[in-house]
């Protein structure tokens, strides 16, 4: 592998005209040092980057690409639909083509709207949820992320968990004032939150099964109890599928585990790449928006013919084989990992949901967001280091979940198994 010379030039540059060089936190490379490589190219399970070398890539756009890059479905749908015109600010057919694919694979969706971002769509669903219940309290847990909307930026997770901050500047304390944060998979948790607050609690939003802290997935029967205690307190339950949604199975978490939610929250796979994302569900809820009802929510390129093209073409890419080899994948994965650990004795645990797993070194179990800020992670930078340069690119950080594609082959696991070797090694010899 030549050394990250053009990335590292570009970078140089990059920090001079764009805050810490990059337009998201995590691709700083801040939780593990170094220089973030820039990329030209994707194709199937491999990017490049402007030096030429080649990654089996495990972040997938972080989690939109279930079949790969470059589809060549998807490229033509974007293609075809980019040379009719690429806004048009108007209703399309398309739309009810992308609500129509949503609804069959997730029933409880009866009326959907589309955004641009997962941020915006969960941040409309809140506001839906308070407009709807006339209520202004919201339950979140420590460690979910659900996008930079201010009134959630209360202990949130992924870049801000790179970043070791606990909440944002910037947020007021008026803006979190009625968010109520709370640890992940503690029942006793949500039951004493609803006895304080019952009456003024508008909805409890989570993660369907949370990949923002680490994959840590809900223990049995926990939003069962988010259901149950929605249900005696009058409040909505918002399920953010945008890292689950469409990538976990047809159904997203919701296939595997079936608890509806007054209100779901999508992104990444829904759009194949292009940025679209949407909350929908219950009608009755939905009809609170304009121009239907009193809560306002629009977009300038909400619904865009071209991000709604590529939606539509990776759902209907996505038959049932593509679920059954992305969990191969992610089981085949998962036990070269902990193979290569286990041989260099290092304390690891691979929690999954579906076929999203993260990378814990530590022998505890992880619950929630405190037990995974207290697993060693001063040895993910040398491991996340030795697998980069051994061509494959992991989460630059142990909070990620880690994504496969459909398009991987035994090449590719030959070249994860060799890197598992060296860093698996290095994450061995690191020290706190
Ligand atoms: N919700 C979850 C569960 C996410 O993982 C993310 C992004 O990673 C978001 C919301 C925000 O989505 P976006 O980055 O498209 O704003």
């Amino acid at each position: 592998m030549k050394l990250s010379s053009e990335s590292e030039r570009l970078f140089k540059r990059a920090v001079t005209m764009i805050p810490g060089g990059v337009n998201s936190p995590v691709r700083a490379f801040t939780a593990v040092g170094g220089v973030p490589r820039f990329m030209s190219r994707g194709a199937g399970p491999h990017l490049w980057d402007v030096d030429g070398n080649r990654y089996v890539d495990l972040i997938a756009s972080w989690g939109p690409l279930i079949l790969g890059h470059a589809h060549p479905d998807v490229l033509a749908a974007v293609a075809d639909a980019a040379r009719s015109g690429l806004s048009f600010g108007a209703p399309t057919p398309l739309e009810l083509d992308l609500v129509d694919e949503v609804q069959r694979r997730v029933p409880p969706v009866e009326q959907l709207r589309l955004v641009n971002s997962g941020t915006e769509a969960a941040m409309s669903a809140v506001r839906l949820a308070r407009g709807a219940t006339g209520r202004a309290k919201v339950i979140k847990f420590a460690g979910h992320y659900h996008g930079h909307t201010d009134s959630l930026l209360a202990q949130a997770g992924s870049g801000i968990a790179t970043l070791g901050t606990p909440s944002s500047a910037g947020v007021t304390e008026a803006q979190t004032a009625h968010t109520i944060v709370i640890p992940y998979n503690d029942p006793a948790a949500v039951r004493a939150a609803f006895a304080e607050h019952g009456a003024d609690i508008a909805c409890v939003i989570t993660e369907a099964a949370p990949g923002n802290m680490g994959v840590v997935p809900p223990a049995p029967g926990f939003t069962a109890t988010l259901r149950q205690l929605c249900d005696e307190h009058g409040a909505l339950l918002i399920s953010d599928e945008v890292m689950t949604g469409f990538r976990l199975s047809p159904g997203g978490w919701f296939g595997l585990e079936g608890i509806a939610p007054d209100l779901f929250v999508f992104g990444k796979v829904m759009a194949g790449g292009m940025p679209a994302a949407a909350f929908g569900g219950r009608a009755e809820v939905m009809a609170e928006l304009a121009p239907v009802g009193s809560v306002y929510q629009a977009g300038t390129l909400s619904g865009n013919p071209v991000a709604v093209s590529a939606g539509l073409a990776t759902l209907r890419a996505a038959h049932d084989g593509v679920y059954t080899t992305l969990d191969e994948n992610a089981a085949r994965l998962c036990r070269l990992i902990d193979a290569a650990l286990t041989r260099h004795g290092v304390p690891h645990r691979i929690p999954t949901a579906g076929s999203m797993f993260s990378v814990f070194f530590t022998t505890d179990p992880v619950p929630d967001f405190a037990a995974a800020r207290a697993t060693q992670t001063w040895r993910y930078p040398p491991f996340f280091h030795a697998l980069l340069a051994n061509g494959v690119y992991a989460p630059p950080s142990p909070f990620e979940s880690w994504f496969v594609n459909v398009a991987m082959t035994d090449e590719d696991f030959t070249t994860i198994e060799a890197a598992l070797d060296h860093a698996a090694r290095h994450a061995a010899e690191a020290t706190p």
